[in-house]
């Protein structure tokens, strides 16, 4: 029994999946504990995207309409651009949804929304600058396996170490999973053959208006876009490994690079003055065997990281919230969340999760391929052909946003305000 709060379930790590996961777990009922290492939401580089699959699932909770007032910019398009020329391969707003874009908000006035939102329920605790430092493991399961029964953390207000129990765990800690390495999981590397470079430039009222999303290719680089409300968030690509080159070379050589590639930056890419204005993500794609261990199920980047290429981290992590809340709140109501539970989850998610990856190891071969001709990246022939029907550019924009096999959220579990007061209580 814990002092205070007493979740059942205790989720470590406030990212898109853990946040998603704690608010639909006190929607329907439960009561859970938030851990976020951080003591806010705002952090930078960390993908901004909300697909219209993200959307439609918070319409179906009533929350997309409050979210969507906030700023943000709608991307309807994904393109591709090359020196032999520019590909539109995906046309969101052929979909037959309300939500046919995909909203870019930056991450962190997603994650205080939904914070906020969840506040509102009585099931729902977030305690900030919590960072989990352990597990504890005192059971064990009828097969005499040993059984997390909850987590140690520390609180940076205090600087205490406290321990906090509970029925069950989620690791929703990203993809340094410190859940993962505590549970003797390793997440085993697919083939991520790039690393990127992240900074910012800013964004000017006449800049085109359908960038958010593009990718321009050179010849030993791309850059990709995400469009901000101020600025442009800008990925330039390197081989994996080749930092402490591009470092010592400094920003001259990207200032070239954007200037001849996004002509329509060239006049502010001064403004990148130092390499300190950078942040190096080592990008990652990978995946852990076995996603649980008995009292502990890990999700999203966690589970499996997913690399910012074609930008469906948040849309992978947040269906795996789905996903898991479908099969958890019935257990849980049972009470006991046992080994097959934790497994079907898994076997929910897994074959969509091998597909994403599959196809971002697949484009990482080709850029890396391409890189080492020195040639630039440029799109078969046939693609030129098929994208050019506009049927086409909608079945993409369909696949990207919503993933393979979509889970639904069985709404069934969520539980009326006056029902959700009883259960906390
Ligand atoms: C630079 C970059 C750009 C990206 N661009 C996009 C994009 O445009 N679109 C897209 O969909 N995806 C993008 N991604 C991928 C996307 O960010 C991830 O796939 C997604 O955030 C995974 O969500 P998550 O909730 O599993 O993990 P995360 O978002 O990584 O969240 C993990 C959370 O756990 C917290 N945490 C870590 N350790 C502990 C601990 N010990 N105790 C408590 N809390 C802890 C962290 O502070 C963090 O808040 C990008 C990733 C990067 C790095």
């Amino acid at each position: 029994m814990n002092d205070g709060f007493d979740p059942e379930v205790v989720v470590a790590g406030g990212g898109p999946g853990g946040m998603v996961t704690a608010y639909l777990l006190a929607r329907s009922g439960v009561r859970v504990t938030l851990l976020e290492s951080h003591r806010d939401f705002d952090r930078d580089f960390r993908g901004d995207s909300l697909h219209p699959w993200t959307l439609e699932l918070l319409d179906s909770l009533g929350l997309a309409g409050d979210l969507l007032a906030l700023p943000h910019f709608a991307a309807r398009w994904f393109r591709f651009h090359t020196p032999h020329g520019t590909i539109r391969t995906t046309d969101y707003g052929g979909l037959p949804t309300p939500y046919n874009y995909v909203a870019l908000m930056p991450q962190s006035r997603f994650l205080d929304f939904m914070a906020a939102r969840a506040a509102e329920l009585p099931g729902f605790e977030l305690r900030l600058g919590a960072k989990v430092t352990g597990l504890l493991v005192d059971g064990e399961t009828p097969d005499g396996a040993p059984e997390v029964t909850g987590v140690r953390y520390r609180d940076a207000a205090s600087g205490a170490e406290r321990e906090l129990r509970a029925r069950l765990v989620v690791g929703a800690d990203g993809r340094f999973s410190r859940m993962r390495r505590l549970a003797g999981l390793t997440a085993e590397p697919l083939g991520a053959r790039s690393d990127l470079l992240w900074f910012r430039l800013p964004r000017h009222d006449d800049d085109p208006p359908e960038a958010d999303v593009d990718l321009y290719f050179g010849r030993h680089h791309y850059v990709g876009l995400l469009g901000g409300p101020t600025d442009w968030q800008i990925g330039y690509s390197l081989p994996k490994g080749g930092y402490p080159a591009v470092r010592d070379a400094g920003v001259e050589p990207i200032h070239r690079f954007v200037a001849e590639h996004v002509p329509w930056l060239a006049d502010r890419v001064e403004k990148l003055t130092s390499m300190d204005d950078t942040t190096l993500l080592s990008v990652d794609i990978s995946r852990v065997a076995t996603w649980w261990r008995p009292g502990l199920l890990l999700i999203g980047d966690a589970a499996h990281v997913i690399s910012p290429v074609g930008g469906n981290g948040i849309l992978m992590a947040v269906q795996d919230a789905v996903a898991a809340t479908n099969r958890l709140v019935p257990a849980l109501r049972a009470g006991r969340v046992g080994p097959d539970v934790l497994a079907a989850i898994q076997a929910d998610r897994e074959p969509a999760i091998q597909v994403v990856q599959a196809q971002q190891v697949r484009t990482e071969k080709r850029v890396a391929k391409a890189r080492e001709r020195g040639r630039p990246m440029s799109p078969p022939a046939i693609l030129r052909l098929v994208t050019a029907l506009p049927g086409f550019r909608v079945r993409a924009a369909r696949r990207n946003a919503y993933g393979p096999n979509p889970p639904a959220l069985d709404v069934s579990l969520l539980v009326t305000r006056a029902q959700s007061s009883d259960s906390a209580a």
